[in-house]
């Protein structure tokens, strides 16, 4: 069975071999491959790239970028449709050159253009997007450097697109439009009010902090009336947050702003182009639109319900056909980058070291609880759910008056430790029967999921999973290798940050939301490497992640496949010790001087030899030119 739901959000470019082992399906010559993860990994591992690893498939953002701009094209085609499709990618979702060069060399064939939201990625943009039938959209807020690189690249021949963010954007945008001599093309962020499910439904609705109200709307439109240049006004936008998991508020986003739209072509502006922003949604986990990591629709439902919905409002009110531009980030991304991870040692939850004989001078609480075990032995046909709450009750009770009597002198140490194995074996077998008496979201239930391993992971939450501790975010998870093995642990996977958030204790597996995630236990004596996965992390990641307990960006590279043959490309390492110290301001040269002073003294003070001084300085010289994660 898919344990790990890789059917379910690994979209057809993840999956697992008859080996066991998760693959990517890579495009070898026009054919896919499937190529697995591992071996990747051993490929890196004997090139020296160490774990913890950023793996980017451009495979799988060419495929994106393909799905999208088809998915429209032949939605177009369908409906008869008479307006363009010139999707742009906004930056800020993944601003690597990487990326970047590959949207517009790759997505020239459709015009993809970009949306800058920011002076410096409007200036990455200005040096990649040459394309003159291909848009670049400038939303944000404007100053005037800004305002004046955006006309001088229209003035050049590109197609950019100014979007007011605010009412008082406009008098600038004017005025530096007359002074260069250019007619701008605009674009106004309109504040929709229909609100839509999912995390970031703050980004519209009212309440939004982005975008014109309607009659900030009709200002605008009076201002550029009044100074002869309403044909200046070309586009309507608007965005109604990231990841919209229901098709439903998506449609009636589009319908209330094509609604907007034809109200502005009957107002005299030129218009011509409509632009519906991101929340083209992904599933993380599999739900289908029931929680808001999930979706209801793919990318050929949201592309023929968005046509459909500006087709009908269009006829309705006899405006032609606007082009369509949407800003979709996560969806193009998500899938492009990896990072495997591997696991560094294990906490098992052991419920006891064996039997316990207890005699009879032993605490009586010790009785209590070796009788409640005796139940163990018992018929489980017999057993009630109430009759497992009972023993769960008891347990607990007898559990902490042996805590608190522990506290006044009562119970020693031994016997304290002999009644916490006692209750953690009851808990055991507790958990076990809660399959055969049912569940019912009960505290009881809940303490299976103290109940879990601990698996040490070479990664920080931090840097490579921003939006997993900010905001919940669940991203899938599972072992690259060993999935023909069933897993015989349940663990919560911790990172080495010493960050009691610095963990994953959110799963979407076998249909649900858990607390942990079924693992299988290596056996680290025998030098055994145990590798994960942590999938759809090429969205928002990547410059979201911070510095905490100062581990740093981690190696990454880019892999493709050609004849057969791994092709690893722009290999980068991840930060030094000395990067990241300098990153907060110390100098590595300083720090080195500052710790051989202190070498010295032991060595004048005869605590350590001349040479074991030279051993540890080198020691600390490659600590500071070493990776900031644990090496092998
Ligand atoms: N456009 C704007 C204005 C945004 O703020 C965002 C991000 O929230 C996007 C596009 C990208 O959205 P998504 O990644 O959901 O496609």
């Amino acid at each position: 069975a898919d344990l790990y739901g890789i059917r379910e959000w690994g979209h057809g470019y993840f999956d697992v071999s008859p080996k066991g082992e998760v693959v990517v399906n890579l495009k070898d010559g026009k054919k896919p491959k499937p190529v697995s993860l591992s071996e990747i990994v051993k490929g890196l591992r004997e090139r020296g790239t160490q774990l913890p690893v950023l793996i980017r498939f451009g495979d799988l953002l060419r495929w994106r970028i393909d799905e999208l701009n088809e998915g429209f094209h032949s939605a177009i085609k369908e409906a008869k449709y008479q307006g363009l499709y010139r999707g742009v990618y906004p930056i800020k979702v993944n601003q690597q050159q990487e990326v970047i060069e590959e949207i517009t060399r790759y997505g020239r064939k459709y015009h993809y253009g970009l949306e800058a939201g920011s002076k410096p990625e409007l200036i990455a943009a200005l040096a990649y997007m040459h394309d003159p039938e291909a848009y670049i959209v400038c939303n944000g807020y404007k100053d005037e450097e800004f305002i004046d690189l955006a006309l001088n690249a229209q003035k050049m021949g590109l197609q950019v697109i100014l979007v007011l963010e605010m009412p008082s954007e406009l008098a600038l945008i004017l005025e530096r439009s007359k002074k260069m001599g250019v007619r701008p093309t605009l674009g106004v962020r309109f504040r929709l009010s229909a609100e839509s499910a999912g995390y970031w439904s703050g980004s519209g609705g009212d309440a939004s902090v982005f975008g014109l109200n309607i009659s900030q709307l009709m200002g605008v439109v009076d201002h550029l009336r009044d100074q002869g240049m309403l044909d200046c006004l070309r586009m309507l936008h608007y965005h109604q947050g990231s990841q919209i998991p229901n098709i439903r508020a998506i449609r009636q986003a589009v319908t209330e702003a094509t609604r907007v739209y034809c109200g502005l072509v009957k107002e005299g502006a030129r218009m011509g182009i409509l632009d519906l922003g991101g929340g083209l949604a992904i599933s993380y986990d599999g739900f289908k639109g029931a929680t808001s990591a999930s979706s209801n629709y793919g990318t050929k439902e949201y592309c023929a319900d968005v046509i459909e919905a500006i087709t009908e409002v269009t006829a309705e009110a006899g405006v032609p056909h606007p082009d369509i531009i949407t800003e979709s980030g996560r969806a193009v991304v998500a899938y492009y980058s990896v990072l495997v991870i591997n696991i560094l040692d294990v906490n098992r939850f052991e419920p006891g070291r064996g039997k316990i004989e207890l005699h009879k001078d032993s605490p009586q609480l010790l009785h209590n609880l070796a009788e409640l075990r005796e139940e163990f032995g018992k018929d489980a046909s017999k057993l009630t759910r109430d009759r497992v709450q009972e023993i769960y009750n008891d347990a607990v009770y007898y559990r902490d008056k042996l805590r608190t009597e522990f506290n006044y002198g009562k119970v020693g140490l031994r016997e304290r430790s002999q009644g916490e194995e006692m209750y953690w074996s009851i808990m055991t077998w507790i958990s076990g029967k809660l399959e055969s008496v049912g569940h019912d979201g009960s505290q009881m239930e809940r303490m299976s999921t103290v109940m879990t391993d601990y698996y040490y992971g070479n990664f920080s939450v931090f840097q490579s999973l921003p939006d997993l501790w900010a905001i919940d975010q669940i991203f899938p998870v599972m072992p690259i290798h060993r999935l023909k093995e069933k897993p015989t642990r349940n663990a919560v996977l911790s990172d080495i940050t010493c960050d009691s958030d610095g963990k994953i204790d959110k799963f979407a597996h076998g249909g649900e939301i858990c607390g942990s995630l079924p693992l299988h236990d290596p056996d680290f004596e025998k030098g055994e490497d145990y590798m994960l996965g942590i999938f759809l992390v090429g969205a928002y990641q990547e410059t979201l992640g911070d510095l905490h307990n100062l581990l740093g960006d981690t190696n990454v590279v880019s892999v493709s496949i050609e004849n057969g043959k791994l092709k690893y490309r722009r290999e980068q390492e991840g930060d030094s010790v000395s990067e990241v110290l300098s990153y907060v301001e110390y100098d590595p040269k300083d720090l080195a001087t500052r710790f051989r002073n202190l070498a010295e003294s032991a060595v004048v003070s005869k605590r350590i030899t001349a040479t074991e001084r030279r051993e540890i300085m080198g020691a600390y010289d490659a600590g500071l030119r070493g990776y900031t994660y644990f090496e092998t």
